[in-house]
């Protein structure tokens, strides 16, 4: 067995894990970091597609006099590819909030010292479509999102600057808290007065204390979270609505891996070691306390600091059996993030022509709680909401000359049709199939007429290819939900019960996100330094 020394292995390179390695090896620290896949970043990632080498598409490819041809299995509808075509699709992310100067993720950058490696454009041009009526988000943020409400909801004009009143007071708190000095922590009740009166409140609490119309409402739930109104906690929409709505959002150019890239060059440029495609097994404990990781191709890698950067229950599994139970009490009121099925496509539709924005949100329901019962209960509406970017709207360099992107996520229950055609990989492709289908239709009568006679490619993941690149649990999105009982200080710490160990990612502090993860890997990065 071959056994190595190091200051600390981190297992799992998603951005928890890679911003933890980064900045601890930034500081001279011998680190490891140990991924299963190909490539670092876990959702983080972008993935190249050259019309012929799909890894589980639905298409199917056949030579035509020696030319390569791309055959979509819509039957209505083939098409023939020139070869020379290369796509680069984002896996997963559409945007990254914090990305200004001295923003919480520009700052994370400066630290590892690649702040100018990225080109970060700001996302300007937003549209989210309700039934009967439209909400834009141009350039001025925030502040155009609620005149625009305010246009078109003149009645609810006191809610909403009350409800904005309270969101602005309660950033500010999270801001304050985030600098937390003695001083504030004796003065807690009065310092974070709103952070703690609504600690436990939903947003559906506040909505409906505020504003009597249910469209409204609608509109403010269009979130980047799984829950509806009823289940998602208002600390974290009043955070999200600070950081990404009045501090803005980006695209990373070149897509969303470059953001996992440059950050894992870092991390080697300053000693770090990575290691691809082997898997933490188990983790080994001295009288309880960490001592090293093995994995699954029989190295030992020693030492008294282990960062999990994976879904806690596979974590849990890899310690010694005494140490299981206690932890797994603790996990079983854990509350998930839904999954989704995504749907990668290429057009050569001139989208830009047709001024559509980079980011659409194209809802079909009311009724947000419905929606939910549906998707929980394991089945998909009828109209599922589409969440629908267009990457090459901001990087025209993602795809050949003349041709777009188009990526479409919807939320989705893990368990549909249990769990997409019961292992039999024939009705599984169906599934995909259908399901594709009829995401195209919508598209094609909300919002892009023709996409079918014009696909070039097109290729979908489920909430099985998601769990299967990722190992979270059952293919979640955002790791632990953020109801109200998960958000903050109430999600787990970055430090365990057991002395060695520390957890990052979407089930940890602060929060889910590109920039929420990150910071989880600066908390676990600060607390182990703090400690030598
Ligand atoms: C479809 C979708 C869209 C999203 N859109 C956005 C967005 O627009 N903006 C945004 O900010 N956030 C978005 N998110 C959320 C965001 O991507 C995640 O919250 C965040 O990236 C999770 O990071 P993480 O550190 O928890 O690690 P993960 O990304 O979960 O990665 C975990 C890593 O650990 C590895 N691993 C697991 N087990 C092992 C093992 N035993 N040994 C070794 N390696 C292991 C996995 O292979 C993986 O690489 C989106 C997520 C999804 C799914």
């Amino acid at each position: 067995m071959s056994i190595r020394k190091y200051d600390a292995v981190v297992i799992g390179s998603g951005m928890g894990g890679l911003t933890a390695a980064s900045l601890l090896a930034k500081k001279g620290l011998k680190i490891v970091l140990i991924e299963k896949e190909k490539q670092v970043g876990g959702y983080v990632v972008s993935f190249k597609r050259d019309g012929f080498t799909p890894l589980e598409s639905p298409s199917i490819y056949a030579r035509d006099g020696g030319n390569r041809k791309h055959q979509l299995l819509f039957e209505d509808r083939v098409k023939t590819l020139p070869f020379q075509t290369g796509f680069t699709f984002d896996a997963t992310g559409a945007f990254v909030g914090g990305c200004q100067v001295g923003g919480e993720f520009y700052q994370i950058l400066e630290e590892l010292g690649v702040h100018k490696e990225i080109e970060f454009i700001p996302v300007q041009h937003i549209q989210n479509i309700y039934p009967g009526f439209e909400v834009p988000l141009r350039k001025g943020g925030f502040h155009s999102y609620m005149d625009a409400l305010l246009a078109l909801f003149p009645e609810e004009e006191k809610g909403l600057k009350a409800y904005l009143s309270l969101v602005k007071q309660i950033g500010e708190e999270v801001r304050s808290y985030s600098e937390i000095t003695w001083v504030k922590k004796v003065l807690f009740p009065y310092t974070f007065r709103h952070l703690i009166r609504f600690h436990k409140s939903s947003h559906q609490s506040i909505l409906d204390n505020l504003f009597k119309g249910g469209e409204i409402k609608m509109a403010l739930h269009t979130l980047p979270a799984t829950e509806p109104p009823s289940r998602l906690s208002f600390l974290f929409v009043a955070t999200v609505i600070n950081k990404a709505l009045i501090e803005g959002v980006f695209y990373p150019k070149g897509g969303m891996g470059r953001i996992s890239e440059t950050i894992a060059k870092s991390f080697e440029q300053a000693g770090g070691e990575i290691h691809l495609q082997i898997e933490g097994e188990k983790i080994f404990l001295r009288d309880g306390k960490v001592e090293g990781v093995l994995t699954n191709d029989g190295r030992l890698f020693q030492s008294s600091l282990v960062v999990s950067d994976i879904n806690p229950n596979h974590l849990v599994k890899m310690l010694p059996l005494e140490f299981q139970e206690p932890l797994l009490k603790k996990m079983k009121h854990f509350e998930y993030s839904l999954s989704c099925f995504i749907l990668y496509m290429a057009t050569d539709l001139d989208l830009k022509k047709m001024e559509l924005p980079y980011f659409t949100y194209l809802r079909f329901l009311s009724n947000l709680e419905e929606e939910d019962r549906i998707l929980r209960g394991g089945k998909i509406p009828n109209h599922p909401t589409l969440i629908v970017s267009i990457p090459t709207l901001l990087d025209s360099s993602l795809a050949p000359l003349g041709q777009h992107l188009i990526k479409v996520l919807v939320y989705v229950p893990y368990d549909y049709r249990e769990a997409w055609g019961k292992g039999d990989p024939e009705k599984y492709r169906q599934m995909k199939e259908e399901f594709s289908r009829k995401i195209l239709q919508q598209l094609e009568t909300k919002l892009i007429p023709d996409l079918r006679n014009h696909l070039l490619f097109y290729e979908a993941a489920t909430p099985l290819t998601l769990e299967r690149y990722t190992e979270n649990e059952r293919g979640a999105m955002y790791g632990l939900a953020s109801t109200p009982g998960q958000v903050g200080n109430s999600r787990p710490p970055q430090q365990t019960s057991i002395p060695g160990l520390y957890q990052v990612g979407h089930y940890t502090r602060p929060s889910h996100g590109i920039v929420g993860t990150s910071l989880s890997g600066r908390f676990a990065a600060r607390a182990i330094l703090q400690k030598r």
